[in-house]
């Protein structure tokens, strides 16, 4: 679904939203896109390697600072508006989805950028809970906002860790670093190859569309939360692996270690080390594959993660499986649950002359199955966080 709007039309909901909501005119409106994860699932608090590019669909935060200490929140989604003070902020005084620009707010002063206070309206969308990161969309609009607000001269890479702890201390998602660098660092026709041990960001020409191909997102609709237990069972799993292997994170376990690991582990955490350890791979053999063969040949590297996913790190689920499994089936290159699991979407790579057979295909299996309809549509690599108006 690649957007026919210019970015000063895509801005005006939020802009329109805050001069309703506030009178007159913000001092700017500010874009962060949500984002697809290629490839690399919960290989990011191992400190190991991930490849997501920034979408075209994104939040727009219209924002102006104000003389005191009030902060005053609206989203074009509803809720009406929710008033915070920008020096009593805490989660259990932040209801709903103001959490996340009161988790930034609170992350930036930490960081020791002195805030004014501000009225803010949000319009995005990214489909919230779809495993596409419409929450860190949010954060990443705010904190790009905020500091430029605040005369703070911060890098991306500051934003990166700025957004993170906002996620981890006041969100409570123990969540590591791929969102918000693909939404803070991606640029359009590329994925951002993410070194998550020195943070370090490589784009990498990730041209679909060049090559006839299409990425379609099927959202499931299955609500997933990163702060429900099962992620941070993951977590705590990897971080036990590490643990009795001597090792400083699973990054610094490599597939030829991984016999021995056996013999040492649980047969349940010596599965989600083996994930997290051949989910490395994969990600620097696409990377490889996409700057020697291109786009067309990395289908078997999305194939093989998500059966990783599925049979030894134990994220998917049955709708996540038969979208996969029917897009496959219907002529898609490559397919793969994307985001952190139990839930949220799956993406498949396809030739642009199969998109309507995979669509009917995907569309036909979730009737079969009794499932609810899932929303299907395609994205393309585009620009990361900046200020539009
Ligand atoms: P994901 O980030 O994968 O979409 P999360 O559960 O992390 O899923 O974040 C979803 C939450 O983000 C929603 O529950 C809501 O609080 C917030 N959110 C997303 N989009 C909007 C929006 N347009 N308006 C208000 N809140 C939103
Ligand atoms: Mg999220």
């Amino acid at each position: 679904m690649s957007s026919p709007l210019s970015p000063q039309q895509a801005a005006a909901p939020a802009h329109r939203a805050f001069s309703e909501a506030f009178g007159g005119e913000p001092d700017g409106v500010w874009r962060a896109p949500g984002r697809v994860n290629l490839i690399g699932e919960h290989t990011d608090y191992n400190e190991g390697f991930a490849l997501p590019f920034a979408i075209d669909l994104a939040a727009h935060v219209a924002v102006q600072a104000r003389p005191d200490r009030l902060v005053r929140l609206l989203s074009t989604h509803g809720g009406g508006v929710v008033e915070l003070d920008l020096d009593a902020l805490s989660r259990d005084g932040a209801p709903g989805w103001s959490v996340y620009p009161a988790g930034v707010a609170w992350a930036l002063a930490e960081h020791g950028v002195r805030l004014p206070g501000f009225d803010l309206a949000l319009d995005s969308t990214v489909p919230a809970g779809s495993g596409l990161s419409s929450s860190h969309a949010i954060e990443c609009a705010v904190a790009t906002a905020l500091s430029e607000l605040a005369g703070a001269d911060l890098t991306p890479q500051d934003l990166v860790l700025v957004t993170q702890r906002a996620e981890n201390a006041f969100v409570g998602a123990p969540t590591g670093i791929l969102d918000q660098s693909a939404s803070l660092r991606g640029t359009a026709g590329h994925a951002v190859f993410l070194d998550c041990r020195d943070q370090g960001v490589e784009l990498i020409p990730f041209d679909a569309d060049a090559a006839g191909l299409a990425v379609l997102v099927v959202d499931t609709k299955v609500a997933h939360s990163h702060a429900g237990g099962g992620y941070a069972e993951r977590r705590a799993s990897c971080e036990l692996g590490a643990e009795v292997l001597g090792v400083e994170a699973l990054r610094d376990v490599s597939s030829e270690d991984l016999a021995e690991a056996r013999g040492l582990l649980d047969p349940v955490t010596f599965r989600r080390v083996r994930h997290v350890v051949t989910e490395d791979e994969r990600v620097l053999a696409t990377v490889e594959v996409l700057r020697t063969e291109g786009p067309a040949a990395i289908g078997p590297l999305l194939d093989a993660s998500h059966a990783s996913m599925r049979d030894d790190f134990e994220i998917s689920c049955p709708e996540l499986d038969l979208a996969v499994e029917a897009a496959r089936s219907a002529g898609a290159l490559g397919a793969r649950m994307t985001g952190g699991g139990f839930g949220g979407s799956a993406i498949a790579l396809i030739p642009r002359a199969a998109e309507g057979a995979v669509r009917d295909a995907v569309s036909a299996a979730f009737r079969r199955a009794g499932f609810t309809a899932p929303d299907l549509f395609t994205v393309v690599p585009a620009e990361g966080a900046r200020r539009v108006l």
